[in-house]
């Protein structure tokens, strides 16, 4: 229906001698798909603002996870960010790019980062916040998926799960990010949440 009213639009612009040379909307997955296809010509942007509710809402939802509130305090400032980056980069994509991933470094207290063009901060001093640890955070959350806090294990079940998790946690800590065209949320993410699909029944 998006996709429908999208075209009819379109045309009766088109038929009023009115060119659209920009098109903004939301991230509905069949205008996504044809609109490389139909409309090549048209410059297509995707509404922030979808884009950051999208994002709160799945933040919203990974800090309801046991050993996840930490990032409750955090979302305001990521769905902030997700504006600015937006709104501070024209159409520069890989600005947009590495401004985004700049708030992995920020949350753990590091502000310079691995980028040519956005090397550095552009905030001013910070105060003092509940910055997150990396790696601790992450290391715990593998340790909760293989031994779950609900369930009682005895000292040598325990020992073995502990050292999976380890296992887990050094075979992927090292892993690159995934990230699609759109900068997948789960980029932020804690990696130890993405894992690799491994999981022990208890
Ligand atoms: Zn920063």
């Amino acid at each position: 229906m998006e996709l429908l009213g999208l075209k009819r639009g379109l045309r009766d612009l088109e038929f009023n001698n009115i060119q659209v040379q920009d098109l903004v909307t939301d991230r509905h997955v069949m205008i996504k798909s044809n609109k490389k296809k139909d409309i090549p010509e048209i410059n297509h942007y995707f509404d922030v603002c979808h884009i950051a509710k999208g994002i709160s809402r799945k933040l919203e939802n990974a800090a309801k996870k046991r050993g996840a509130g930490q990032i409750r305090p955090w979302i305001k400032g990521i769905v902030n960010h997700t504006y600015w980056v937006a709104a501070s980069s024209g159409d520069n994509n890989q600005l947009k790019l590495d401004k985004w991933r700049s708030i992995s470094n920020h949350i753990i207290n590091v502000h310079n980062h691995d980028s040519e063009i956005f090397p550095e901060y552009e905030h001013g001093e910070l105060e003092p916040r509940d910055w997150m640890q990396q790696g601790l955070d992450v290391f715990h959350s593998v340790v909760n998926h293989f031994a779950p806090k609900s369930t009682h294990f005895f000292y040598t079940p325990m020992l073995a799960r502990l050292c999976v998790a380890a296992l887990h946690y050094n075979e992927n800590g090292t892993r690159k990010q995934s990230m699609t065209k759109e900068v997948k949320v789960a980029g932020m993410l804690p990696k130890g949440k993405k894992g690799t699909g491994m999981y022990c029944k208890t």
